[in-house]
């Protein structure tokens, strides 16, 4: 049997969410298809759940602008909806003389696209706010917080079936073909069908280049690679020793081992980076060394045995090891040529914090807010 609605959304993340929620208040006639039993499963519960400010992506990417946007649209959604957050902030640590210049190139970075209130200050300024900690020069974030994502996640599907929106779980998208205008989907699960749309969003996260290549007519070379980035946390046990979070310089394909905490004060360091071939939800107990040099660069006083495995997720990236970083990818049909077909690729950090401007950036950039007639 085939079904037909007006749009749907591939994904039930904070992305597809936030997106099925914005095409809702649109007006639009929105389904979204899950593949899992809940809302959130997969990346968008695998994370620091830090509200980022903006710091480090390249000026004018679509990372630093919708980072910027989305941050200050979160906080205003999490205040006007009683989502617990706290605008704890965090401070990005040097350690050594060599990581200075890097910790100024962060800087100014940052004040290219619009942090206006990050600060340099000097190690006793630094040490004055978090006593148990080692650096010779930080920078202070003050609008960098922590958020309850699974709440806001469930405020967002709250608000998107208020206007109308569906949610279908367990219910996999398996392929697909466009014809005059029409894209029909093949949905698995228990009772499969087929759904008939005018328009597409592909939020499937780690499986938006499998959803892309399966849809028939999207020319293969238009799909973008994915590598797998794992991040690793380990828990710490004992007594928090910071306030805010602390980062160190970033690296290559991540932020760092940082100090993170959740809403209720419990402490724990990732994530790592550990580029894998097949997506994997263990994380493996030797890897607490590299953890343990890292933190006690910043933090010596770590006690052995302080860490123990926690969760990881998986950081689905378009640039393999050693590749300049990519930015967010929203593609439509100018360049693989299927009318109403939008994919977004590469949907890694900050994507939680961007949330509510990417689908914004989406429904403007796609035109999907205006009558389809
Ligand atoms: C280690 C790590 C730390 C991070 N930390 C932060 C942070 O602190 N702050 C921040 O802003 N961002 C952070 N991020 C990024 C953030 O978590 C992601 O950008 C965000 O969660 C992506 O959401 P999404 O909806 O695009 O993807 P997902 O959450 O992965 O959702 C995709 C959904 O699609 C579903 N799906 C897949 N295939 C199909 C199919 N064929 N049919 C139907 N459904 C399908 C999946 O089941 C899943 O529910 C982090 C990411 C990682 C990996």
């Amino acid at each position: 049997m085939t079904e037909t609605v007006e749009c749907v959304v591939i994904g039930a993340g904070v992305v597809g969410l936030a997106i099925a929620r914005a095409l809702a208040m649109a007006g639009r006639e929105v389904i979204v298809l899950e593949a899992e039993d809940a809302i959130g499963t997969a990346t968008s519960s695998r994370n620091s759940e830090v509200i980022h400010a903006g710091i480090y992506y390249p000026e004018g990417s679509l990372k630093a602008r919708l980072c910027r946007a989305g941050r200050d649209q979160l906080y205003q959604y999490l205040n006007e909806h009683g989502i617990d957050y706290a605008r704890c902030g965090k401070l990005v640590v040097a350690t050594i003389d060599a990581e200075l210049e890097p910790l100024r190139a962060v800087e100014s970075r940052a004040r290219g696209n619009g942090v206006e209130d990050i600060r340099w200050i000097g190690a006793d300024e630094a040490i004055g706010l978090e006593p148990h900690l080692t650096c010779i020069a930080a920078l202070i974030s003050p609008s960098t917080g922590i958020l309850d994502s699974h709440a806001y996640m469930l405020s967002l599907q709250g608000e998107a079936e208020d206007h109308g929106a569906a949610i279908a779980f367990l219910c996999p998208v398996l392929g697909g073909r466009a014809e005059r205008g029409t894209i029909t989907l093949d949905v698995g699960g228990d009772q499969p069908m087929e759904l008939a749309c005018r328009t597409v969003v592909n939020c499937a996260g780690l499986g938006a280049q499998g959803v892309a290549r399966s849809i028939q007519g999207m020319p293969p070379e238009t799909v973008p690679p994915l590598h797998y980035a794992k991040g690793n946390y380990f828990h710490l046990s004992g007594r928090a020793p910071f306030e805010r979070l602390i980062y160190p310089v970033p690296g290559a394909a991540g932020l760092g081992i940082h100090y993170t905490r959740d809403l209720g004060g419990q402490g724990r360091f990732g994530p790592d980076v550990e580029w894998i071939d097949a997506i994997d939800y263990q994380v493996e107990p030797s890897r607490a060394d590299s953890f343990y040099a890292a933190i006690r660069r910043y933090w010596p006083a770590l006690p052995d045995d302080a860490l123990t495995p926690d969760y990881c997720g998986v950081r689905p990236k378009l640039q393999a090891p050693g590749e300049p970083a990519a930015d967010f990818m929203f593609q439509g049909p100018e360049t693989h040529g299927i009318n109403g077909l939008i994919n977004l690729f590469g949907i890694e950090s900050p994507g939680l914090t961007a949330s509510l401007a990417i689908a914004d950036a989406v429904v403007e950039q796609f035109g999907l807010a205006k009558p389809l007639r």
